[in-house]
């Protein structure tokens, strides 16, 4: 069979020309008579993928020497308890971004460390817009503030970075990193899950300032204390090698493409393609104020929900998989993350047209 356009949330498609060369140098890589999977992580071949990802990583975003780049495992929810457990230090509160599923799952975990105090909520909007900067009421004295950049399951992106003076900002960037540029200086930290944008799961992205080292509270997990992890370069415990010599690869490939601007010039297109389909003649609706609708998950609804399976089933016939939206939400939810081409979009695009045509 070939290649289906896959339009799944996570763990999701991944270029095609990374896969082959995964595939080429699966049994032999680079004729040293092993594959990556097999090498020792403190050896001189791993270590040189290793540094080559974060090398072409701090070159992608721009990210200075003074914020540090970390390939842990955990996941981005194992962030969500180790963002606390690290950055706390002494203060007893920490400023939570309330925007839908993936920031509720974040402040509902770190309660179990501090006081979270609720700067800004999309509730009023049933989660369908980003709460204005100008709302914002941040706390007295907090450690951070965190927001989710983009809400995958409601397809909610931010299109501003919060200021929040001095206080360090987080960020989960896990359904939106690399799809569009970002400035690095105003964050505390950032973090990933690599599986949406940048390569298989079993590998999250820390990226961290500097100066907020050094604070974790004793009860975090020795692996997951960034200070720890930071000075043992790679070999404190064993790094998730071959999730992040493919995260490596998708950078390169990232790269030549042009860059992060050129990358999101695409996704722009992409986006738009998609939504003017939506928007066309009110047969699919999406509910998102338009303002702040994401470039990366693009949730829909059909006119009765009933029609929800078919829609799935028969693009699915079609070589259009894993629509069906989240369990929470309902409806169909099209990811058309940075390796998604536009031919999938195009394709995904006809597929509602004629769908339109026969049950409109
Ligand atoms: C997928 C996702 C998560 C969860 O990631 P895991 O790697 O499964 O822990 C968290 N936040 C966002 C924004 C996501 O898209």
């Amino acid at each position: 069979m070939a290649r289906a356009w896959n339009f799944c949330p996570g763990p999701a498609t991944l270029p095609e020309e990374v896969l082959s060369r995964v595939q080429a140098d699966l049994l032999d890589w680079q004729g040293k008579g092993l594959s990556v999977m097999e090498m020792s992580h403190r050896g001189e071949e791993f270590l040189g993928i290793a540094a080559k990802a974060e090398r072409d990583l701090r070159q992608l975003i721009g990210i200075p020497e003074h914020y540090k780049i970390l390939f842990l495992q955990g996941g981005a929810m194992g962030q969500n308890a180790f963002i606390p457990l690290n950055l706390l230090g002494d203060r007893a509160t920490a400023d939570y971004v309330s925007t839908g599923h993936w920031s509720t799952k974040s402040l509902e975990e770190a309660r179990k460390y501090c006081n979270v105090h609720i700067a800004a909520s999309g509730e009023s909007s049933g989660f369908t817009h980003v709460p204005a900067q100008s709302e914002w009421q941040l706390s007295q004295d907090p450690a951070y503030v965190h927001y989710c950049a983009n809400e995958t399951i409601s397809g909610v992106e931010f299109s501003f970075t919060p200021d929040t003076g001095k206080v360090p900002l987080v960020a989960d960037m896990s359904s939106n990193i690399l799809s569009r540029p970002f400035d690095i200086n105003r964050f505390g930290l950032v973090y990933a899950g690599a599986q949406k944008n940048f390569g298989p799961s079993g590998v999250t992205l820390v990226i961290v300032r500097e100066d907020l080292l050094g604070k974790a509270r004793r009860e975090c997990p020795t692996v997951f204390n960034y200070t720890v992890q930071v000075e043992h370069e790679w070999a404190f415990n064993t790094p998730p090698t071959f999730p992040i010599y493919i995260a490596g690869l998708v950078f390169e490939r990232l790269l030549a493409l042009g860059g992060i601007a050129e990358v999101e010039k695409r996704n722009i297109a992409k986006a738009q393609k998609l939504y003017a389909e939506i928007d066309r003649t009110g047969f699919y609706k999406n509910k998102i104020r338009v303002a702040d609708r994401s470039r990366m998950n693009v949730p829909f609804y059909l006119p009765n929900e009933k029609l929800d399976d078919t829609f799935a089933a028969e693009a699915k016939s079609q070589g259009l998989l894993n629509l069906k939206g989240h369990k929470v939400a309902g409806g169909i939810r099209a990811s058309i993350y940075n390796a998604m081409p536009m031919a999938g979009v195009d394709a995904l695009v006809a597929f509602m047209r004629d769908f339109e045509k026969r049950y409109g």
